[in-house]
């Protein structure tokens, strides 16, 4: 497994959460569970296949079959250097599409063509281009939880980790103090309060991370002695603003890694908490839970059936595609 701070085929580490994980699994689904990952790791091998998983997903897909692991960042970067014909995406359709996009001549497959996400379903490629007409000159700076099609209409790509660095390269190479960034207005308001830039935002939300409030932050700290509060930058700005720390899923790990602190709350999707738990087994996460349907649409079952069956191949239009990925590069290319 390979993440931003772990090594390739680390498996003795894998194996040890591998473990954790089994112990708090009846006996009948710990059956089925080690069938799938065997299963997975003899397919990936016969099809010459590696998984990209998202930090969001569970614990058994994370630490039994990913080959890389990480934020949306890190996922995009690492496809880019993928020896492998096959790649297949644990995570969202928009995080599949950028897989494909950094890899034209790969075959991407995601297990269930269904895992959207609300962002990337809240702007449309005419909405972007509407918003450009309202506002001409300005540069446009998607956030990667887009479609290829809205990417394709945009200057930048960014994620959670280099909101703030994208929005400030951007304006500099425009020669302009605002921008337009889009889809998540939490995202938005948030990079606004880093930066003397403005940001003119889109009026989309994370429906994981735009339901938790201040108030919750309030009743984990009473809870709770001496917890340390990590936030997701797609959180509302109260919330943000009453955490410790805020930083995308990968600054979040690397935080805790860092600190090793005593007690911990992250506020973000669920499995995160046990993803990053398994590794830092002195800190206790205490879990506000809010879980994305999305991702849970991703399981090791059906990243099998997808390995089987070579199925849900992602396709983008070339003309879209080459357009799109001009967008991610220029991301991919800032220092
Ligand atoms: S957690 Fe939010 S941003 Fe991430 S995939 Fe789910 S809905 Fe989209």
């Amino acid at each position: 497994m390979q993440s931003s701070n772990t090594c390739a085929n680390n498996y003795s580490f894998a194996d040890r959460a591998y473990a954790s994980i089994s112990q708090r699994m009846l006996p009948a689904e710990l059956a089925l569970m080690q069938d799938d990952i065997a299963a997975v790791r003899r397919l990936k091998q016969e099809r010459n296949a590696i998984i990209l998983a998202h930090n969001y997903q569970t614990p058994e897909i994370y630490y039994g079959v990913a080959d890389i692991v990480g934020d949306s960042l890190v996922l995009a970067r690492e496809a880019m250097n993928v020896d492998a014909s096959v790649i297949v995406v644990a995570g969202v359709h928009f995080m599949a599409e950028t897989a494909k996009l950094l890899n034209p001549d790969k075959t991407v497959l995601i297990p269930d063509s269904r895992a959207g996400c609300s962002l990337a379903e809240s702007i449309t490629a005419t909405d972007v281009r509407n918003l450009r007409r309202r506002h001409p000159g300005l540069p446009i700076i998607a956030y990667v939880n887009t479609s290829a099609a809205v990417k394709a209409e945009v200057e930048y790509c960014c994620t959670s980790a280099n909101a703030k660095r994208v929005v400030e390269f951007a304006a500099h190479e425009a020669g302009t103090d605002t921008v337009i960034m889009l889809p998540d207005r939490y995202l938005a308001a948030n990079t606004a309060r880093t930066t003397s830039i403005n940001i003119i935002a889109w009026d989309g939300a994370c429906e994981v991370h735009q339901r938790f409030a201040a108030a919750d932050i309030a009743h984990v700290r009473a809870q709770y002695e001496n917890v340390t509060v990590l936030a997701h930058p797609e959180c509302p700005e109260d919330v943000v603003e009453v955490a410790d720390f805020s930083g995308s899923t990968a600054a979040m790990a690397d935080f805790i890694r860092k600190h090793r602190p005593t007690r911990v709350a992250l506020i973000t999707e669920c499995s995160m908490s046990d993803n990053v738990a398994a590794e830092v087994p002195e800190t206790e996460f205490v879990k506000p839970c809010n879980l994305c349907p999305h991702m849970k649409r991703i399981t090791l079952g059906n990243i099998r059936l997808s390995l089987e069956t070579m199925g849900k191949e992602v396709i983008i239009e070339p003309v879209i595609a080459s357009r799109a990925r001009i967008s991610v590069e220029r991301m991919l290319a800032i220092p």
